[in-house]
């Protein structure tokens, strides 16, 4: 019988059976072992105990929490959802459907962060969009002398932020708030991972099980992108940076949008599948500096 149709067995199943059963069913070997570690209490990690215990039986609940589990993760529901946590820049984040699940490609965005702050020395540091707060406690866990706030305009996801600021022990100051709005002065950076896929995009279709506004901003993808790039010069300190994670075919619109603006050191960051994945600039300082001042035109970097 067609393994989709069929029920899992739940007489005598081996771990080994149950695997063998969601890969049948269409699930990846790497989401079946991880989902099968789920529900026999194991930690993520522990893939080697399944291989060395691929014959040991699982009891009926077992069997039944896993079967729920694959049909759930056949429906698209991330895997990150369906274990409730994700890991992001080696920290152990809670996550669920109130926020989007952190990508590996959003470290490239904390990778140069870093940089950034040892480079001008600075320690103020807004998060915005701050969705599981990823981004923010990464750097709060990278430099425990930053003062980092974060933001976001649901307070659902918020509440998902706090909880995991927490729980790892990390002080993130959390506040609600569309982008820049009722931001303070004098900061050091401003970074963000906004939502920046077009609204008719196919792409997202795939990711139904996401928040939709952390994920798609207006018809070419980039209206939070010019809203923040828009409001950040009135927040920053002169030398100030703006670093900003966009779409891997928008690097180049991110860097006009920044370079109009007035920012300088313009430049871009790959991910790890080779795509331009984050862009940013240094604020000069120049009250001039606003879009289409028609200034000395700013120097633009790799
Ligand atoms: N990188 C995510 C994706 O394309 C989207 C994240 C975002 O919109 N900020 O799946």
């Amino acid at each position: 019988m067609n393994p989709a149709l069929a029920g899992l067995s739940r007489e005598g199943l081996s771990l080994k059976g149950a695997q063998a059963w969601a890969q049948a069913l269409g699930l990846d070997r790497l989401d079946a072992q991880l989902l099968l570690l789920q529900v026999m209490g194991r930690s993520e990690g522990d893939r080697a105990w399944l291989l060395a215990h691929d014959t040991d039986p699982m009891n009926p609940a077992q069997a039944a929490g896993f079967e729920h589990l694959c049909r759930r993760r056949l429906t698209g529901e991330p895997v990150a959802y369906l274990l409730g946590r994700k890991e992001f820049w080696g920290l152990d984040l809670t996550v669920d459907a109130r926020v989007l699940v952190p990508r590996p490609d959003t470290e490239t965005l904390v990778a140069w962060a870093l940089e950034v702050l040892e480079t001008c020395g600075g320690r103020r540091v807004l998060d915005l969009g701050t969705g599981s707060g990823a981004i923010a406690l990464a750097l709060a866990h990278a430099r425990p002398g930053l003062q980092v706030e974060a933001v976001d305009q649901s307070a659902e996801a918020l509440a998902v932020a706090r909880a995991n600021g927490e729980r790892l022990g990390l002080a993130v100051t959390w506040r609600q708030a569309s982008w820049l709005d009722g931001a303070p002065a004098g900061l050091d950076l401003i970074v963000s991972n906004p939502p920046y896929i077009a609204a008719q995009d196919p792409h997202l279709a795939a990711l139904t099980h996401e928040p939709l506004a952390a994920l798609a901003s207006g018809e070419d993808g980039l209206d939070d992108l010019r809203t923040i790039v828009a409001a950040a010069p009135g927040h920053l300190v002169a030398g100030g940076w703006l670093l900003l994670e966009h779409g891997w075919d928008q690097a180049e619109s991110v860097r006009a949008l920044l370079a109009q603006a007035g920012f300088e050191g313009v430049g871009s960051r790959h991910d790890l599948g080779g795509h331009a994945r984050c862009s940013g600039g240094r604020w000069p300082g120049k009250t001039a500096g606003a879009a289409g001042s028609g200034a000395a035109g700013p120097r633009a970097e790799g």
